[in-house]
């Protein structure tokens, strides 16, 4: 079959399963396939696939049929202008959490000392440390398969960061000067009226913040400042509703300068607040 054919059949095929972004996507997986970019489309249309692409084409096209993510089929995604390594054992980073680490890199200054708790694929601790002079990182996770796939990252985009296995700050040891993370914090309630492909094919581990979504703020405002160097800042990301909640732990727990950051939407999405210098 031809290029461009290729692309129409894969297009019918996702949009008559209901994948609003079918022609989107099966443009991308083409291009994934095939190696080429949105120019082929428009002008070599016509060249002919060879045999073993249109295979996995019409493989790929498959998944995708499945409501698999697009991320997980091709292996990675774009984030903060670098490419990682994605698997289903972490969350596919979003276009969102770019606005947490650009308000880390607001703060953050040469030589400092990062942790990243429940850091997953890693892109959140990677960013920092990418577009940082010397700084010192460790990425925390529950999930040994979520380590291998930041360490991976590491290596590929040739960073140096510690990777530790930890339940929440459990086998956390030293003080930082920023901690930084994105835990769980979908309500119980709203994990089944989820996109199909969020629900059924992201980490329910890396979403489920429990009753009321808020369960891993509670825990790691109330254990972060035994891990910050005095003046040290945390910073976490919340769902569009969340920032009264959290700001309400901060103050609580003594932060100062406690900020709310609203993504592109306009939606509340990201809490930072320094805590104070004396720490006995
Ligand atoms: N923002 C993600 C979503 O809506 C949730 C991320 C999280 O729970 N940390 O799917």
């Amino acid at each position: 079959m031809d290029y461009r054919t290729l692309y129409e059949w894969g297009s019918d095929r996702l949009l008559s399963a209901g994948i609003d972004e079918g022609r989107l996507d099966a443009r991308l997986l083409l291009e994934a396939v095939c190696r080429t970019g949105k120019h082929d489309l428009l002008v070599h249309g016509d060249r002919v696939v060879l045999p073993e692409q249109e295979k996995t084409y019409a493989d790929h096209i498959d998944q995708r049929r499945s409501r698999k993510p697009l991320q997980y089929i091709l292996g990675y995604q774009e984030f903060m202008g670098l490419r990682f390594i994605v698997t289903p054992q972490v969350l596919i980073p979003r276009q969102d959490t770019e606005i947490l680490v650009e308000e880390v890199l607001r703060y953050r200054h040469d030589g400092q000392a990062i942790l990243d708790m429940c850091t997953g694929s890693g892109c959140i601790l990677l960013s920092v440390l990418n577009y940082s002079n010397n700084c010192r990182g460790i990425g925390v996770d529950s999930s040994p398969a979520a380590l291998a796939v930041a360490a991976d990252n590491a290596d590929h985009l040739n960073c140096t960061a510690e990777w530790l296995l930890s339940d929440l700050f459990t086998a956390v040891t030293g003080r930082y000067d920023i901690i930084v993370s994105n835990p769980p914090y979908i309500p119980r309630a709203v994990i089944d009226g989820l996109m199909p492909e969020v629900r059924d094919y992201e980490p329910m581990v890396a979403l489920d913040g429990e009753e009321d979504g808020l369960a891993f703020y509670r825990r790691i405002v109330a254990q972060a400042g035994d891990f910050l160097l005095p003046e040290g800042r945390l910073f976490l990301e919340i769902g569009f509703d969340q920032a009264e909640a959290v700001t309400g732990m901060m103050v609580a727990a003594g932060y100062l300068d406690v900020t709310v950051t609203q993504d592109l939407s306009g939606l509340d999405r990201v809490i930072g607040g320094r805590i104070k210098g004396n720490i006995d």
